[in-house]
C-alpha cells in the first residue's frame, strides 16, 4: 500500500504528531514526512523546545545528508533534492505532486535552527548588531533534538495524514 514506507529502509511509517502538527514517523530512523504547508509551525514549535537547550546565536556544521533520489511514499516519484533556505548546510527532499517533505532526522534540528537564527539575526540587526558566538557542534543539536522530540512526538493517534 502507498504512503507507509519509509523510503530510506522500508519501515513502516507510524501516523502521529509532532508538536501538534499531523507527520508520519520512521520508528526506525526517525525521519519524518510532512506537509510542505506544514513545515514552518512545526519549525516554530521546535524552536520553542529548543531554546530551552541550546543558543541559536551560534554557527552549526553542514549536515551530512543521506543521499538524493529519495522515492516518495506516497507516490514512488523521485523527490527533489534541495538545500534548505538557499544554502547547502542541509539537503531535503520533496515532493511537488503529493506537496510532502521527507526530513532525515538529523535534519530537522538544523533547519529549525537555520529558520529561527534567521528570525533572530533579523530581529537582532532592528535593535544592534550583536556579534555571533561560538560554533555549537552537531552533537549537541542532536542532543537538542531529542530533548525535543521526546517533548512533542505523540504516535499511533491513527489521524489519516496524507494517503
Ligand atoms: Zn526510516
Ligand atoms: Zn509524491
Amino acid at each position: 500500500m502507498a504512503g507507509n514506507k519509509c523510503p530510506r529502509d522500508n519501515h513502516k511509517l507510524d501516523e502521529g504528531e509532532f508538536h501538534e502538527v499531523p507527520v508520519m514517523h520512521c520508528p526506525e530512523c526517525e525521519g519524518v514526512l510532512i506537509k510542505q504547508l506544514s513545515l514552518m509551525k512545526l519549525l516554530t514549535e521546535m524552536a520553542k523546545e529548543l531554546s530551552q537547550d541550546i543558543s541559536f546565536e551560534s554557527e552549526i556544521e553542514p549536515i551530512e545528508d543521506k543521499g538524493a533520489n529519495v522515492s516518495c511514499p506516497g507516490c514512488y516519484s523521485v523527490m527533489e533534492n534541495y538545500g534548505y533556505m538557499g544554502s547547502n548546510d542541509v539537503m531535503i527532499d520533496s515532493c511537488g505532486q503529493c506537496s510532502v517533505l521527507w526530513i532525515d532526522s538529523n535534519e530537522l534540528a538544523a533547519m529549525c535552527f537555520i529558520n529561527e537564527r534567521a528570525t533572530k539575526r533579523f530581529e537582532q540587526r532592528r535593535e544592534t548588531s550583536k556579534e555571533l558566538s561560538n560554533r555549537l557542534d552537531n552533537y549537541v543539536l542532536q542532543d537538542a533534538l531529542r530533548g525535543a522530540y521526546m517533548r512533542g512526538l505523540r504516535l499511533g493517534y491513527g489521524m489519516g495524514f496524507i494517503f
